[in-house]
C-alpha cells in the first residue's frame, strides 16, 4: 500500500545519484513498513477515524531514514500529505492544500520563536472546517531553517504545544527525554483537536514500531501481548 510518505520516499530515491545506505543492519527490509522482514510491522497497521489531517514538510533525506516517524503518521491518519521541503521550488499542490477552504491549517512550532500575535495554544476550527496540522519533519536546526525560510507559511497561525500538555504526555508515556519525535508531536496535536482515539492509537503504533525496530536491531523477541500491541488489536 502506498501513502504520501512512501510516495515521497520513492521520488526522493529516484532523484538520488548515490544509493542511500541506512545505518545498521543490511538485512532486507520490508518495502511497506521499512523494518527488517522478520520483524515486519505490517500486520499491526491500525485503522482509526480522525477528523484532523496532517501535512508533513520533510527535510531532504528524512523520508529515506528507517527511523523516520512521519511514515507512521501517514499509516494512521488517513488524510496525511507529505512534501519535500524547499525554500523556493514549492510543489504547487502545497499552497493549493493550504488554501483549500475545508481545512484550518496550523503550523506547529514552539511559540517562543514566533511573533506573539501569530501564536495559538488551542485548536478551534469554524463549523465545516477540519484542522490541518503542518509538521516540520526534520532535526531541530533544520526545522528552524525551514520555518524561517518558508514565506508561504508566514500567514498561518502557529500552534505552540504547551509545557503542561507535554509534561502530562511525558508522565503518561514514561518518557525519559525531552525530545519529541514527529509522531509524538502529531499525537499531541490530535489530542488538542479532540481526536483522542487516533492520538492513543498513534502512540501505541509508535511503541509497536519502536519494539519491532529495536527488536530487529538487537535481535530481541517481540511480545505481541504487551500493552501497545494489545491496544492496537482493536483497530486492525
Ligand atoms: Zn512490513
Amino acid at each position: 500500500m502506498s501513502h504520501a510518505v512512501s510516495r515521497l520516499r520513492a521520488e526522493r530515491l529516484a532523484r538520488s545519484t548515490r544509493p542511500f545506505i541506512a545505518r545498521g543492519s543490511r538485512a532486507p527490509r520490508c518495502s511497506d513498513c521499512r523494518v527488517i522482514e522478520s520483524y515486519c510491522l505490517c500486520a499491526w497497521k491500525p485503522t482509526v477515524p480522525a477528523r484532523s489531517a496532517v501535512c508533513l514538510l520533510m527535510y531532504d533525506t528524512e523520508p529515506l531514514k528507517p527511523t523516520n516517524t512521519g511514515w507512521l503518521i501517514a499509516d494512521v491518519v488517513k488524510d496525511t500529505e507529505a512534501f519535500g521541503w524547499s525554500r523556493i521550488d514549492v510543489d504547487e499542490k502545497l499552497p493549493a492544500l493550504l488554501n483549500d477552504p475545508q481545512w484550518q491549517p496550523y503550523i506547529v512550532f514552539p511559540g517562543e520563536f514566533v511573533a506573539p500575535e501569530r501564536v495559538v495554544t488551542e485548536v478551534r476550527v469554524a463549523d465545516g472546517k477540519r484542522p490541518l496540522f503542518i509538521l516540520l519533519d526534520a532535526t531541530w536546526p533544520e526545522a528552524r531553517k525551514m520555518f524561517r525560510k518558508s514565506p508561504y507559511l508566514n500567514h498561518l497561525p502557529v500552534l505552540s504545544l504547551q509545557p503542561e500538555q507535554m509534561s502530562r504526555y511525558r508522565l503518561r508515556r514514561s518518557k525519559r527525554d525531552d525530545h519529541f519525535c514527529t509522531a509524538e508531536v502529531a499525537a499531541l496535536c490530535l489530542e488538542l483537536a479532540e481526536d483522542q482515539q487516533a492520538a492513543a492509537v498513534l502512540d501505541a503504533y509508535l511503541d509497536v514500531f519502536s519494539a519491532h525496530y529495536l527488536g530487529a536491531k538487537f535481535q530481541l523477541p517481540i511480545d505481541p501481548d504487551d500493552a501497545a500491541h494489545t491496544h492496537l488489536k482493536a483497530f486492525l
